[in-house]
């Protein structure tokens, strides 16, 4: 967690502050990047345990994580004079695309055709081979402490191997209905896809 700047006492604090970054030191909550120094940035106000004071984010990146905040902000008296922030309508076409995005983006596990022959699986390292069934599971990461969850793509007949390892994060009791749900090719396809993993049902 990036620390708050200093700022004046509390009870002068504006829920919002936008203004262009006195340095480059700050960093953007959402994209975890310095924010470059005279670069317009937005905060919003955090009453933490260790005191009151502003969480910096860029702009774009705040209105794609919460947009109404952007809103609540522009619409009020919070721009320090200066700034040159990017118009309201360019943030709203932002984090409509941003939520396209997220939308098309699938969840795991699913099922899928490898559209070309370049992929490779994660359980056996052999290729998948074009048109074939590409399975996205969950497996769980260790990153410098943070455990998080990633995507790995196996074969249809590597799946049953893959689920049974230690960090498989998908669970085999639910696999089969949640790759019905999340999968985009046909209900046949999924069927067949299925039981060419041999996976039993939990
Ligand atoms: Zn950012
Ligand atoms: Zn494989």
């Amino acid at each position: 967690m990036s620390e708050p700047e200093e700022v004046p006492a509390p009870e002068q604090l504006a829920p919002f502050n936008i203004e262009k970054a006195r340095s480059s030191r700050s960093k953007c909550k959402v994209c975890k990047r310095a924010i470059e120094k005279d670069t317009p940035r937005i905060g919003v106000l955090l009453e933490g345990p260790y005191g009151t004071g502003y969480m910096w984010h860029h702009v774009v990146c705040l209105a794609k994580r919460d947009l109404a905040k952007v809103e609540e902000a522009y619409a009020g008296d919070y721009t320090q004079p200066g700034v040159e922030k990017p118009p309201i309508e360019e943030l709203r076409a932002e984090a409509a695309k941003a939520q396209q995005k997220k939308a098309e983006k699938q969840e795991a596990p699913f099922v899928e055709r490898a559209s070309t022959g370049r992929s490779k699986c994660a359980h056996c390292k052999e290729p998948i081979a074009e048109g074939a069934f590409r399975f996205g599971l969950l497996q769980s990461v260790e990153f410098y402490g943070q455990v998080r969850n990633a995507v790995i793509k196996v074969h249809a007949d590597c799946v049953a191997n893959a689920l049974n390892e230690a960090n498989a994060a998908t669970e085999i009791d639910s696999f089969h209905d949640e790759v019905r749900a999340n999968s985009k090719l046909t209900k046949d396809e999924v069927e067949a896809a299925l039981k060419e993993t041999g996976v039993e049902r939990g």
